[in-house]
Order: C-alpha cells, then structure tokens, then sequence
C-alpha cells in the first residue's frame, strides 16, 4: 500500500467519522418555535363510553362533559358500544337531552362493537349508524361500501389488545396507536402502525382513553369498577388536532390528514413536527403532510408546545420507516431542535417523533400519569414519496 492511498483511506475514515458525528449532534438546539397560524390545536378525547353502555358506571354525558370542559378540552367523541342499543345510538348516546354543549365540539360516533372487533366511528353530522352495525358481519369489501356511503370516518381501535380490530386496514384512516393511560401495552399497536405506514397507507395515529367509569356523585353508589376513574378518565391521553378552524368539519379533516398528535394528558406537553420542504427557512411542512423526495438534505424541527416542567429533560427520538435514526435531549420553555437528514430519492420514507420523560401530573386523574410511565408524546409523521391516491 502506498502512502498517498494510506493517507487517502484515513482521509475516507475521518470524513465519515466526523459525518457520523454531525449525524449524532443535536445540529440547532432551541430554535425559535415555529407559529403555524393556518389552523387551531383543539384538544380532545375520542374514545369515552357514557351510561349508554351498559358496562359502564356512574358516567352520565353531563358528568363527561362537564368535566372535559374544566380540564380545558376543545372537543369529544362519546363512542357508545353500538351492540348494546342494537345499533340504534341515534335514539340513545345522541338524543340523550345531556348530549349538547355551548363550548365543547361533540363528535358523533359510536363503538362498532363487532365478533371481529372494534373500531370507533367518528362523523361532523348525525349519520345512519344502523347500516354500518348491520353490516358488521359481512365480508370487507361490502361493509367499504356502506362505509363509503355514510362517508364516516373509521378508525381501529385498541388494534394489539382484546377486541383487536380484526377487519381490513384499507376501511380505516386512523388507528388507536395509544388506549388508555396504561403506556407499555401499546407497544405492539405502535409496531402494527408503523407496518401500516412503511406499506404506503397514510395512517393517522390517535388517541383514546376508552374510559367507562366516573366518580361517583353524592347521589350515585360506587360501582366495583369506581376505582378506575382515578387511573383514566377523559384525557389519558389527549388527541391533538391542528384544525383549520374550530368545527366539527375541521376535526374530521385533521383526522383524515395526520394533522394529530397525542399526548399522555391535556396538561403534558404537545410535539409540534415540521419540515423545511424548500431550505427556506419557513418550515412548511407539518405532521401528515406528504412531499416528493428530491433526494436532497431536509431539516427537520421538533418541538414541544405547552411544558410545564421546563426543568425536566425529555428523551426525543425520531423514527424514520419504523427504525430509530436518532434521539436528542430537551429541555426548557419550549423545548425544540432542528436535524437534517435525507429522504430517499426513489422510496417511500417517512419519519415521526416520540418524546419521553417525566409526566406531567393530571391532578383529575391523578393516579394516570404514573400509568402512562416514560411516555409523554406522539407525533403523526411527515411522508415522502407516498402515493396521494393510494
Ligand atoms: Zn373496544
Ligand atoms: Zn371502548
């Protein structure tokens, strides 16, 4: 070997070490936070069953909804058990007299509650729930139809647990990537999501706490399941949506788009996950927005809306096509950082962020956050090269 090709390997060795390096660096610590003024963040929980199921106690929708409005939520889906009423949740969850509000947004939806499973359904307008629930037997590709002539929103609940959604994940466009405050039995739901996104479905990943139970007024009897409410309640977690503005319509929207990110509590804080699409320095791209790869570098920000806790240091880590690419430390305020990295020219990529800590209490449900352990957030991914019409 000569010298100068010595040289030249050594020259090779250190160009990607330092590369490797640069990877691993935190490349902007603490930028200023990008403010996205084309839509609202409303707040929200989309998976609550009321005393319309029978299983349930002490959780009247008055009870639900006056306490979603003092813990500051935006909007709410009350997502009955369809198979308790016969289908009929028009005549039940939704003519309930409690079933209004001045402030809150109520979705209209309901559990489908099937042999195959569940998922939750959730509409901006009252819809024929008793076609879906007739259905709920059939083969996939008659209850897409029905589906589609509802035009509803259908989303997998609870998909690695009991009552797994056992159906098509073509009839869906969003899957419970987190039930309940109980944080460590999603696992497998977060690994099913991400076969999902790295076959080329654009799927939104949501929230929902599935709670039943309420605490009990002067007037009510505790029920053997009363204990419950202090573990998860409205809220564990909480389903961010950047809506375009405040109605029913908008959070729909959001949902069929990405534009959602979950939280382990209405009080922890909220991932907020751009990209600078064009190297401008504008950042225009955010969760579920997709792009076409023009195999040039990216920078990416991350950042956390809403930290009570700027003392605390939080584990952010980026997943990009179902592999970790990297993780950084942050703290502060408004903890952010910027990183860079390269999707793939031809291939799909996507990446998403999950940011772990400590929990911010959630004093209503105060035995939640322990649940919930390291994990505080999630975010929707930003998508490359994905097919639109997939
Ligand atoms: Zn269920
Ligand atoms: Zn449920």
């Amino acid at each position: 070997m000569t010298i100068q090709s010595k040289y030249f390997r050594f020259l090779i060795c250190l160009i990607l070490t330092l590369n490797a390096g640069y990877l691993q660096a935190q490349e902007t610590a603490n930028p200023p936070a990008i403010i996205n003024t084309s839509g609202v963040w409303l707040k929200g929980d989309l998976h609550v069953h009321s005393r319309h199921s029978t299983e349930s106690s002490n959780n009247s929708i008055a009870k639900i909804i006056n306490f979603s409005k003092s813990v500051g939520m935006d909007y709410l889906a009350i997502t009955d058990h369809d198979n308790h009423v016969n289908g009929d949740v028009a005549h039940h969850t939704w003519a309930d007299p409690e079933f209004k509000s001045d402030t809150l947004l109520l979705l209209y939806g309901a559990e489908w509650t099937t042999t195959r499973g569940h998922g939750n359904v959730f509409s901006d307008k009252p819809y024929d729930h008793k076609r879906l629930y007739d259905i709920r037997d059939a083969r996939d590709i008659n209850i897409e139809k029905v589906k589609k002539s509802l035009g509803i929103h259908l989303s997998a609940n609870h998909p690695s647990g009991k009552d797994n959604f056992g159906f098509s994940y073509d009839l869906v466009k969003s899957i419970e990537v987190w039930n309940s405050a109980v944080w460590p039995k999603n696992a497998n739901a977060i690994m099913i999501w991400d076969d999902m996104l790295s076959s080329g479905r654009m799927m939104t990943g949501r929230g929902g706490s599935d709670t039943h139970h309420g605490v009990p007024t002067a007037t009510e009897k505790p029920s053997a399941n009363t204990y419950q409410a202090e573990f998860n309640y409205v809220g564990t977690p909480t389903t961010w949506v950047f809506a375009k503005q405040r109605s029913l319509t908008a959070i729909i929207d959001a949902l069929d788009h990405g534009k959602a990110a979950v939280s382990s509590n209405p009080f922890a804080p909220r991932v907020e996950f751009y990209a600078d699409y064009k190297g401008n320095g504008k950042f225009e791209m955010m969760m579920g927005d997709n792009a076409v790869s023009k195999g040039k570098p990216i920078k990416f920000q991350v950042q956390l809306i809403g930290n009570k806790l700027p003392k605390e240091q939080y584990t952010v880590t980026v997943i990009k096509n179902g592999a970790k690419l990297n993780s950084f430390q942050v703290s502060g305020e408004v903890p952010a950082f910027q990183f860079t990295d390269t999707p793939d020219l031809k291939g799909r990529t996507y990446y998403r962020v999950t940011l772990e800590g400590k929990n911010t209490d959630y004093p209503q449900v105060p035995k939640s956050a322990g649940l919930s352990e390291k994990m505080v957030a999630l975010s929707n991914p930003i998508y490359f090269n994905f097919d639109p019409k997939f």
